[in-house]
C-alpha cells in the first residue's frame, strides 16, 4: 500500500488556537477563544447556529483571516499561510465533489496538483477507496452514489493527500437518520485507525457526545465549557450547556448551610437539597447566596421502589408520561408552577404511573451539580 494507515497519523499536528477575534463589522463572531487540540484528538466545536463553529473554522483552515489571534501548528504559528500550505483537510457539509469526475477521478485530484506519478496515484487511490470500504466504485460518478458513499468519496479524497488535520463541517447532516448514525460509527473507526487530528463542528449534541475525545461548547462566539463528552455531560458549569447538551432540571434556590463539601440549598418549592460543591467553583458558596442546581432525568429514581435514595428527597405528582419503550419520560409536578424531567426505565409488567398519582423522588447529591452565575 503507499501509505500506511499509521503514516497519517505520524504526520498528525496539535492545533493550538490562541486568544482569536474575528469581527463582522459590529458582530463579534469570535470572541478570545483559546483551545488546545492534542494530537489525533477527535475534537468537536459544538453550538447552535451562529456562534461562530464554522468561522473558527475556516480561520482555522486558512480561507478566513482572524482579526487578531494565532493560529499555531505544533508550536509554530501558521497565520501567514495560505491554506493549501497548512496541509490541513476540510469536509462539508455537501461533500463538494465533482459530479462530471469519477470516483477516481475525484480522489485523485489532490495527488495529480501535488504531482505525483501515475503510478503513484493509482497506488494511493486505491489505498484510500479501501480505507473507506469503496473498492469497486472507482468507475462511477457520484450521482451514481448514496449519500453515505459520496461522504466517503469525500472523506477519501481528504486523506489521500495525508493531511496534518482534518476539518469536518456538519459533513452528516444531509444523510437521513440511520445512515448518520451508520457513518458516524465509521468515522470514529476511521478516525481511531488513522490517528489524525480531527476537528469536528456541529450543532448535534448527541454527535458530538458520540464521536469527541474532547468538545468545546460555544454560545455567542466565546467558549462556555471544553472537555470530555463525559465531563461536559455530567459536570455541566453553566445553565446553557445543562440545557444544550443533553436535558437537564435546572432548579434555582438559596444557599441554607455549607457543611465542608456540601451544600444545602432552599428551592423555590420549599425542599431542601443537597449538593456536593466542587469545580468549576473555587471555593464554596456562601449562605443566603442564590443558585442554580441542575439535575439530569436519568438520575432522578423513584424514592421508595428498589433503590431507596435518601440524600434528597422532593415529592410531586405526575403531570404527564410518555412511555417510549425502553424507557418513560414523566413530568412531575412539584409544586410553584415547577416541573421536574424525569426518566425511568420501562418498568416492564407494571402500569405506567398514572397522571395525578403522588410521587416521592430521589436523588444522590453526586448526581446533581451547582452551575455557575444564576
Ligand atoms: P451554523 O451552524 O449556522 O453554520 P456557526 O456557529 O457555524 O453557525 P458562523 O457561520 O461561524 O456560525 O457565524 C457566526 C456569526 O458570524 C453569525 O452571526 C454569522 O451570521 C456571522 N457571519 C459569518 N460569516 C459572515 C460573513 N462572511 N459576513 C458577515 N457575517 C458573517
Amino acid at each position: 500500500m503507499a501509505y500506511s494507515v499509521g503514516e497519517i497519523g505520524q504526520r498528525a499536528a496539535e492545533i493550538q488556537v490562541s486568544h482569536l477575534v474575528k469581527r463582522f463589522g459590529d458582530l463579534y463572531a469570535v470572541q478570545d477563544v483559546s483551545l488546545r487540540i492534542r494530537k489525533g484528538d477527535f475534537y468537536t466545536f459544538l453550538g447552535p447556529s451562529g456562534c461562530g463553529k464554522t468561522t473558527l473554522l475556516r480561520i482555522i483552515a486558512g480561507f478566513t483571516q482572524a482579526d487578531s489571534g494565532d493560529i499555531i501548528f505544533d508550536g509554530k504559528p501558521v497565520n501567514h499561510l495560505p491554506p493549501w500550505k497548512r496541509e490541513v483537510g476540510m469536509v462539508f457539509q455537501n461533500f463538494a465533489l465533482w459530479p462530471h469526475m469519477s470516483v477516481f477521478d475525484n480522489i485523485a485530484f489532490g495527488l495529480r496538483e501535488r504531482k505525483f506519478a501515475k503510478d503513484a496515484i493509482r497506488e494511493k487511490v486505491y489505498a484510500a477507496l479501501k480505507m473507506v470500504d469503496l473498492e469497486g466504485t472507482q468507475n462511477r460518478r457520484p450521482s451514481q452514489l448514496s449519500g453515505g458513499q459520496q461522504q466517503r468519496v469525500a472523506l477519501a479524497r481528504t486523506l489521500v493527500v495525508e493531511p496534518r488535520g482534518l476539518l469536518l463541517d456538519e459533513p452528516l447532516s444531509s444523510l437521513d437518520a440511520k445512515l448518520r448514525v451508520q457513518m458516524r460509527n465509521e468515522l470514529v473507526r476511521l478516525q481511531r485507525d488513522l490517528g489524525i487530528t480531527t476537528i469536528y463542528v456541529t450543532h448535534d449534541q448527541e454527535e458530538a457526545l458520540a464521536l469527541s475525545t474532547r468538545i468545546a461548547v460555544f454560545s455567542k462566539g466565546r467558549v462556555v465549557q471544553e472537555g470530555t463528552p463525559k465531563e461536559v455531560y455530567e459536570t455541566p458549569v453553566r445553565r446553557f450547556v445543562a440545557d444544550f447538551v443533553g436535558t437537564s432540571n435546572v432548579l434555582s434556590g438559596t444557599v441554607a448551610e455549607v457543611v465542608g463539601e456540601t451544600v444545602s440549598v432552599k428551592t423555590a418549592m420549599g425542599a431542601v437539597l443537597r449538593i456536593r460543591w466542587n469545580p468549576p467553583f473555587d471555593s464554596p458558596p456562601r449562605s443566603g447566596e442564590p443558585l442554580l442546581v441542575s439535575i439530569r432525568p436519568e438520575s432522578i429514581r423513584l424514592a421508595d421502589v428498589k433503590e431507596d435514595i435518601t440524600e434528597n428527597r422532593i415529592e410531586g405528582h405526575v403531570r404527564t408520561s410518555i412511555y417510549l419503550g425502553a424507557q418513560v419520560q414523566y413530568e412531575v409536578d412539584i409544586g410553584t408552577d415547577s416541573l421536574l424531567r424525569v426518566n425511568l426505565p420501562n418498568p416492564r409488567h407494571l402500569p405506567v404511573l398514572p397522571e395525578g398519582k403522588a410521587v416521592r423522588l430521589g436523588f444522590a447529591m453526586a448526581d446533581a451539580g451547582l452551575l455557575l452565575g444564576t
